[in-house]
């Protein structure tokens, strides 16, 4: 496994394997690896001949006030991790080389930046729609690989692939989970004992609103059932919940599936999000 630090070496590097042929797959990540982001990896490991994961901890995605100073920065444990799961290449750039002094460039998507965390993270977005553009066109992957976990970012990643001509197969994954139902995150550690035990009270949540969906019923009745379910956790507080289509992050009350019921809700300072996709409707 190479690891490297600046845009040439991973223009050389991924440059030789493409001349090989090979079809290469890249994982951006913000590190602090996990049973989540592994996935990820074993995915892209199992498609790709030779497999890229980017570790950077994007500071234009951090609202103000949010934390990326605190955010788990893990390097040594990463690349241990990284290379037992065979990755090729790891590129982990500097704040320096991602954004010089000069740069003037930003990608907006619109609308589905909208609603859902848009309002409660300004400036998100667009901090991850940037950052993700430059890391395709600079690990330049037939395959990339992105979590349903943060679905509004896979929803809008398709999107900017899609409208920007980038070519890149856009593979969403699906949400790993603690037994209990927990979404892993890198931000699960910054939760204490009490709050790590009131956690999965979010999941559970969301499965009482997707049943409402799968039944036939509205989105609004459906986030009504998850405002409900998550009072009874007193530790939690709400931010948002919104049901919406899963394709275009629209937001219509007609009833029954595919929709997307979505929440984000602080355990303390620490913000969880977690969503259920729900496809199909229930038989009855
Ligand atoms: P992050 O390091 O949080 O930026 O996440 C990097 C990638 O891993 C993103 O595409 C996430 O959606 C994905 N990811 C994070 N947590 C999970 C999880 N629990 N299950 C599946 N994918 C995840």
């Amino acid at each position: 496994m190479e690891v490297v630090r600046t845009i040439p070496e991973v223009r050389a590097q991924v440059g030789a394997a493409r001349a090989r042929d090979f079809t290469v797959g890249c994982i951006p990540t913000m590190g602090a690896l996990h049973e989540g982001h592994l996935s990820l990896v074993r995915r892209a490991r199992e498609e790709c001949h030779y497999v890229v994961l980017t570790i950077f901890v994007n500071p234009t995605q951090f609202s103000p006030g949010e934390d990326f100073a605190r955010y788990p920065r893990q390097e040594e444990r990463d690349l241990a991790l990284a290379e037992a799961e065979g990755v090729d290449l790891v590129f982990a750039p500097s704040v320096e080389e991602m954004y010089p002094p000069d740069v003037r460039t930003t990608v907006h998507v619109a609308e589905l930046t909208e609603g859902m965390c848009g309002p409660h993270r300004p400036g998100h977005f667009d901090g991850v729609a940037t950052v993700v553009v430059k890391l395709l066109n600079i690990t330049t992957p037939h395959r990339a690989y992105f979590g349903e976990k943060d679905f509004q970012q896979l929803q809008v990643i398709r999107r900017l692939v899609a409208d920007l001509n980038i070519p890149v197969e856009v593979i969403g994954c699906a949400t790993v989970r603690e037994p209990d139902g927990l979404a892993l995150s890198s931000r699960n550690m910054y939760l204490t004992q009490e709050q790590r035990r009131a956690a999965p009270a979010l999941y559970r949540a969301l499965q009482v609103g997707a049943a409402v969906i799968a039944k036939g019923g509205r989105g609004s009745d459906a986030e009504e059932a998850v405002r409900t379910s998550l009072a009874s956790e007193p530790l939690f507080q709400l931010q948002y919940v919104e049901a919406r289509r899963p394709d275009d992050l629209r937001r219509d009350d007609l009833p029954g599936p595919p929709m997307v019921i979505a929440a984000a809700a602080f355990l303390g300072d620490t913000r969880l999000i977690d969503n259920i996709v729900v496809q199909k409707e229930l038989d009855q």
